[in-house]
Parts: structure tokens; C-alpha cells; sequence
């Protein structure tokens, strides 16, 4: 069967990573998570001193570009797909809320966004893979077979995300959660660089009112019906 590439696009914290991860297991196919990579760049401007009292230094950042090497370790026991910054596996530090709260205005940098984005068509050269993110059925695959625009209201979004921080022993609260998201929404979406949107061509998944099993039934029928023919 010929493979194709599935886009997952949407809003913090609208679960569209276990999403698109459950789905590239079921269907054999690779998973690689878009804001994981702008994490990952976040991470190596905070080590760097590049943000000082919350703002960002964007030319130390460009120059530095180059120097960054963003790679994934397939998932293992715990199977989870790890980060690599330059080598060396930073999943656990890149979910943290500082990183959380640079991670937008690091990825509203063009120079950023356009480095990625080429990493990103490199994975899917061979296609058979599944990507999330903000615009990935928008930008770095706008060919993509399969878009989906994962829709959730910012109240269900924070209360999910606390309780992720919490299993993970991150001590957090409710509203500076919500507060969080509703920046990284409002950045997100009003960014001049590839600013997250619904494509044209994208089918809508509003997980408000659906339990994940539902979500992945959708999920394998909308892919069912894209590789019928193929
Ligand atoms: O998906 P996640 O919430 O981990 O992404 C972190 C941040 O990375 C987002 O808030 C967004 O600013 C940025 N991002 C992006 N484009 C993508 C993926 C993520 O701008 N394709």
C-alpha cells in the first residue's frame, strides 16, 4: 500500500500528540513531534543565556542556528519517542513550564521556522509518517494526504495539561496553566511566520466531546478512507 503522510495540526494541549503517536503505531508509521523540535531549540536559548528577564536575544539565537542538532530516539520501554539536543536527551527537560513559557516567541523567529521546517520535510521524505504541530498541513506539508485540526476549548486544555504536570511531578496550578496556553494561543496564532490556522483542505476534530477511543476510531476511518484507493 502506498503510504502517505498525515498532518495533525491544533492548539496546546489538545492532546494531538497521544493522538497522532496512538495513530502512527496502529498504522506502522513514523511519528515525529513538531514542538518537541521548537522545545528543543527553547532549551538550548535558555542554557545559552539568550533570554534575559523574558525577552528573547534573536540574533545570538539565528547565529547560533546552525549549531543546533535536533534529532529523535525511537521510543523504548517506556514508549515514549525521545528528544535530542545536540545528542543528548533533553524529553524531560523540554515539557517543563519554562520552556513552555518561551517556547512561542522562540517559534515566531522566521530564521527558526525555516530551519525546522526543512528538518521536518526531511523526515517525510519517504512519506508514511504522521507530524503534529501548528503548521504542518499548512506549511511543511500543505501535500499532505490527511489533515486534521484538532479543536478543544482552553478550559479543557489547562485542566488536561495540570494533570499531565502533576503525573509528572510537576507542581503547577490551574490558572498560571490556562494563563499559558491562552499566550501561547494568542502567539500562535498571530505570528507573521506560518501562524497556526485550520488548512483549507483539513477535517476538524473537536475533542471536547470525545473520549480518546472515539478520537482514534475517527482517526483510522478518516485514514482508512485517504489510502483506500492506493
Ligand atoms: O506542541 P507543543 O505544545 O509541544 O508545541 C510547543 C510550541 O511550539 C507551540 O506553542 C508553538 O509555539 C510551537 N510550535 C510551532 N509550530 C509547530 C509546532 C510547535 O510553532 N509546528
Amino acid at each position: 500500500m502506498k503510504k502517505i503522510i498525515v498532518a495533525i495540526d491544533g492548539y496546546s494541549s489538545s492532546g494531538k500528540s497521544t493522538m497522532a503517536r496512538d495513530l502512527a503505531r496502529r498504522i506502522g508509521y513514523v511519528y515525529v513531534d513538531s514542538g518537541a523540535m521548537y522545545r528543543a531549540v527553547t532549551l538550548y536559548a535558555l542554557r545559552h543565556g539568550m533570554v534575559v528577564d523574558g525577552h528573547l536575544d534573536i540574533d545570538a539565537l539565528v547565529k547560533d542556528l546552525p549549531e543546533i542538532g535536533i534529532s529523535f530516539r525511537a521510543a523504548g520501554d517506556d514508549g515514549v519517542q525521545h528528544t535530542l539536543l545536540n545528542g543528548e536527551d533533553v524529553e524531560k527537560e523540554i515539557r517543563t513550564m519554562e520552556v513552555s513559557g518561551m517556547v512561542s516567541p522562540v517559534a515566531a523567529v522566521p530564521e527558526v521556522r525555516h530551519r525546522l521546517t526543512e528538518l521536518q520535510r526531511g523526515f517525510g521524505r519517504d512519506r508514511g509518517i504522521v507530524m503534529d504541530g501548528r503548521d504542518i498541513g499548512t506549511t511543511v506539508f500543505p501535500d499532505a494526504e490527511l489533515k486534521v485540526f484538532v479543536d478543544a476549548s482552553a478550559e479543557v486544555r489547562a485542566h488536561r495539561r495540570v494533570k499531565e504536570l502533576l503525573e509528572k511531578g510537576e507542581i503547577t496550578d490551574y490558572e498560571s496553566v490556562l494563563a499559558n496556553i491562552r499566550e501561547r494561543d494568542r502567539i500562535d496564532t498571530t505570528r507573521k511566520e506560518s501562524p497556526l490556522k485550520k488548512a483549507e483542505d483539513a477535517v476538524v476534530l473537536d475533542n471536547d466531546r470525545m473520549t480518546i477511543p472515539q478520537q482514534m476510531d475517527w482517526l483510522m476511518e478518516k485514514f482508512a478512507e485517504r489510502t483506500k484507493n492506493n
